[in-house]
């Protein structure tokens, strides 16, 4: 697919002076610039099978046009030298090309390749404004009545002079041309291949992270970190484990009603007010999903549990944010569900998750704005 497209850049734009003046001709080279174009953009991919393809192209359809070519000029210098050397000069193109591709086996493909193309360009950019052009100027002028001697000796002079100094510029402009664009190529690759690597560091930074972007909370993943040594810390010293599940009550609405910036402004205030309610080191808060935070703390007494509770849930309603959206209250409020006690070894992060769960959807079913704690 990608290989079909106009390649970015292009080691050998066209030139009208590539014309030859001979419709089929000049078609023809075009075409084969392109596919040499095109062979050149492979050089970016590195995949063997594609620089491959693009190379069978390019050397099947230079045999094509040879062979037309050869037709052409056929009708017009059949027995002329002009002719037999210019065949052999198509003949010789191919063995050259597949002993530079062969040659070099041990050497990466991508050095390989634009020894090839290097090589195509600098031949393709002669046979076509030298060799072709000087056939294409004999061909035109016998057309006029003149006689091949004197139609190749007006070609040649033609063909001298300045068109030789025109010739001689043009093939050295194709020269730095293309190593520039080669250049090119590689810086493009070489970028491709460090803005992948970065994109990865960032996949992998993140992945490490312990912190929710938007609120500066814990995240989930540290959650179950911190759930380990709390749970292992409350059962060594015979305590309450208490695992709370805050949810804001009709949060939906409040995005509908003043939009979704104001939300996550909301969410940040929530996730503050939960911070400064974990006062001991042993209390963390945690964003576990869009409006949902969870707080893992470790209490005395079941009765501490919803003293501690109640205050936090009373503390969001303090902050007093409007919420014209809630059937409650005037203001933001949250609905909470805690699962607390003593952990066995046997009560793992997925027993107090599903308790909290149960109570929060207890405490929303119920009327919201309030506390449930497992009995
Ligand atoms: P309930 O009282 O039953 O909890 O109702 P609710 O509307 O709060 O619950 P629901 O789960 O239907 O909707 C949660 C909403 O939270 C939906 C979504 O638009 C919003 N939300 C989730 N993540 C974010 C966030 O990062 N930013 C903002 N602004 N909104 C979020
Ligand atoms: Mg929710
Ligand atoms: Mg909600």
């Amino acid at each position: 697919m990608k290989t079909d497209l106009r390649p970015e850049f292009e080691v050998f734009p066209w030139n009208k002076n590539l014309d030859t003046g001979h419709t089929v001709i000049d078609e023809q080279h075009r075409i084969l610039v392109h596919l040499l174009n095109r062979l050149a953009s492979t050089l970016v991919d590195e995949e063997y099978s594609v620089v491959n393809k693009a190379f069978d192209e390019l050397t099947a359809y230079a045999y094509r046009h040879f062979d037309d070519e050869e037709a052409i000029w056929r009708t017009y210098l059949k027995d002329d030298s002009w002719y037999s050397s210019h065949q052999l000069r198509h003949a010789s193109f191919l063995p050259k090309v597949i002993e530079l591709k062969e040659g070099d086996l041990g050497k990466p493909l991508a050095d390989v390749v634009e020894q090839i193309i290097k090589f195509l360009i600098r031949w393709l950019a002669f046979h076509i404004i030298d060799d072709d052009k000087r056939m294409a100027f004999a061909v035109e002028t016998m057309a006029s009545g003149v006689s091949i001697h004197e139609a190749k000796a007006i070609a040649d002079k033609k063909m001298g002079g300045s068109m030789r100094i025109l010739i001689e510029t043009v093939l050295s402009m194709y020269d730095g041309l293309s190593s520039r664009t080669l250049d090119l190529l590689r810086e493009r690759k070489a970028r491709m291949k460090a803005e992948e690597e970065l994109k990865e560091a960032n996949r992998r930074l993140e992945a490490l992270s312990l912190t929710d972007q938007l609120t500066g909370l814990f995240n989930r993943r540290h959650l179950y970190v911190v759930f380990d040594s709390e749970s292992r810390r409350a059962r060594r010293d015979k305590m309450q484990l208490a695992y709370y599940l805050i949810d804001i009550d009709y949060f939906k609405r409040f995005n509908d009603s003043y939009g979704h910036l104001c939300g996550d402004m909301a969410l940040r205030q929530v996730a503050n007010c939960l911070q400064r309610a974990c006062r001991r080191p042993s209390d963390a808060a945690f964003r576990i999903g869009g409006e949902e935070f969870s707080i893992l703390s470790v209490h005395r007494s079941a009765e501490d549990v919803v003293v501690f509770g109640e205050k936090m849930r009373q503390s969001i309603e303090d902050l007093k944010i409007p919420h014209q959206g809630s059937d409650i209250n005037e203001f933001v409020t949250v609905s909470v569900g805690g699962a607390c006690k003593v952990p066995s070894s046997e009560d793992t992060f997925d027993y107090f998750m599903a308790e909290a769960d149960r109570r929060l959807y207890q405490a929303k079913s119920s009327g919201r704005n309030r506390l449930a704690v497992s009995d």
